[in-house]
């Protein structure tokens, strides 16, 4: 077992906040006005808390690379998240797929780097995703992976997530279910 602290990593768009839907498509809130937190969010992230997880957001926003959006706006967006849910940190990785960065999921550079910089048990971490990329990600990074399954959906990871939920509070219930019946086996 790796020492340090267990940690539910989160994707922030369609699980933390509502996605702009479009053509039954997912996109990110353009600004802080489009944001809209989910009513079960805070309360799912206090019950993981108080079960001693570190909470790191990490999310995609390609738009940046895409020059359809800027760092400041999705900056503001994720001061708002902080302000309004207890998160420890946000890592956002502004890359396309054609710069070939580490970060972009489904690699797992920010679940990577996050678990070097607070000190994280990946065995015994989680990761909170609407999307086959953090599911793939989360995978690769060797943590057990919650998909919540939203309407838009689009297709499956080539890797199963170990759960699927249709919520934040029920993905929060699972994990911790999952993690105090693992300690009650190492007990
Ligand atoms: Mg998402
Ligand atoms: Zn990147």
């Amino acid at each position: 077992m790796d020492a340090g602290r267990a940690a539910v990593f989160l994707d922030r768009d369609g699980v933390l906040n509502h996605p702009v839907i479009r053509d039954g498509k997912p996109y990110p809130p353009q600004s802080v006005g489009d944001l809209s937190i989910y009513v079960d969010a805070a309360g799912a992230l206090h019950a993981l808390k108080k079960a001693g997880f570190v909470l790191v957001v990490v999310t995609n926003q390609p738009d940046v690379a895409r020059g359809t959006q800027r760092i400041e706006a999705i900056e503001a967006i994720n001061d708002s998240i902080r302000a309004a849910l207890p998160v420890d940190s946000i890592l956002v990785c502004y890359h396309d797929d054609r710069e070939g960065c580490a970060c972009r999921k489904p690699k797992p550079g920010l679940l990577l780097d996050a678990a070097k910089r607070h000190a994280l048990a990946l065995d015994r971490s989680f990761m909170v995703g609407d999307r086959w990329r953090d599911v793939e990600a989360g995978r690769a990074a060797g943590v057990r992976t919650i998909l919540i399954k939203r309407d838009y959906f689009e297709r499956s990871s080539h890797l199963p997530p170990n759960a699927v939920v249709s919520s934040i509070a029920d993905a929060a219930d699972w994990i911790i279910r999952e993690s105090n019946a693992e300690e009650s086996t190492r007990a």
